[in-house]
């Protein structure tokens, strides 16, 4: 891979440019972006060597698309017009169903591969990209036929250097499970962060008394209101049945402590427990 052009030069797009070049070390990696500080400070850090525009993607070998997911949706025409036959396009959106139909019909769809890389952190931003970042991660793939079979290879050619286990799933699965396992845990973190912040207004004591196990608890909550907004928007169904599920859950959780039925509740965490093996299972 000699031209390498990431459009949104952040955590995945700048983490993937860093794999790259270690891997590759001969490779020119450009910079797009649409914050202007964003693509200085990827220069500064040396996670590009060139500045670009999405004009200049019919050089590429290979575009990573790996902005926040309504951006995704307006920019792709013009990438996917832009390329040449040749030109692998990966997209790392954490949403898949709405962006594999805008594509679905467009005539460079066999260019790209609809990709979503279960690997990230709460810090955004060049600054916030790691090398590593994918080693030993899973990567789900999602309509894999319909991107041309050399590029399909050279894909999981690039995942299998960065060290990823690859899932195939159709985009309404993924977008159906990927609400669970990541979208919950958001809006979860988010409205613990909010709780206690609407209670430390009035005491400031609280932040004193939290511990190690509030600060991995609300980790999450310090993630890009702009990345999540549409993500949560584009998945608004799912992320409605998950919410419903949980807040059942909670609400029976509150009517067992009103009923002092703490034999309940100790069977509940004695259940849940059940986690520690499914966690054990994906280490
Ligand atoms: P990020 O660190 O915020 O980077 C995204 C970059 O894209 C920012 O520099 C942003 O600039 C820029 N951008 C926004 N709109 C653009 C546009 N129209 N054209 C060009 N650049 C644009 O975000 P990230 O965490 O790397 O996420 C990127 C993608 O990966 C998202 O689709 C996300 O769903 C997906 N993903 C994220 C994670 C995760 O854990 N973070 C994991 C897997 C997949 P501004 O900041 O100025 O808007």
């Amino acid at each position: 891979m000699e031209k390498v052009y990431v459009i949104g030069i952040g955590l995945i797009g700048g983490s993937m440019a860093l794999d790259i070049k270690k891997l590759h070390p001969q490779t020119t990696i450009y910079g797009i972006d649409s914050s202007v500080s964003h693509l200085d400070e990827a220069l500064e850090l040396n996670i590009v060597d060139e500045k670009a525009s999405i004009k200049d993607v019919s050089n590429a070998d290979l575009v990573l698309l790996s902005v926040p997911v309504d951006a995704s949706l307006q920019i792709i025409d013009e990438v996917l017009n832009n390329i040449s036959d040749t030109t692998l396009v990966i997209d790392v959106g954490s949403t898949k169903q709405i962006f594999c139909e805008a594509i679905n019909n467009h005539p460079n769809r066999r260019n790209l591969l609809a990709t979503h890389p279960i690997s990230g952190t709460e810090h955004s931003g060049p600054k916030a990209a790691i090398n590593n970042l994918f080693k030993n991660k899973t990567n789900i793939i999602c309509e894999v036929e319909k991107t041309a079979f050399k590029l399909q290879e050279k894909a999981l050619k690039l995942f299998n250097d960065l060290g990823m286990r690859i899932r195939y799933m159709n985009p309404e699965a993924h977008d159906k499970h990927i609400a669970y396992v990541s979208h919950l845990s958001h809006i979860s973190s988010f409205m613990l962060g909010k709780t206690v912040i609407d209670k430390e207004r009035n005491e400031r004591d609280i932040f004193d008394m939290a511990g190690s196990g509030f600060e991995s608890t609300v980790r999450l909550a310090k993630s890009s209101p702009e990345m999540w907004t549409p993500i949560f928007k584009q998945n608004k169904d799912n992320v409605l049945e998950t919410l419903e599920e949980y807040i059942a859950n909670l609400n029976q959780f509150k009517t067992l402590m009103e009923q002092d039925d703490f034999e309940a509740i100790y069977n509940e965490m004695k259940d849940t427990n059940y986690i520690k093996q499914i966690l054990k299972g994906i280490e």
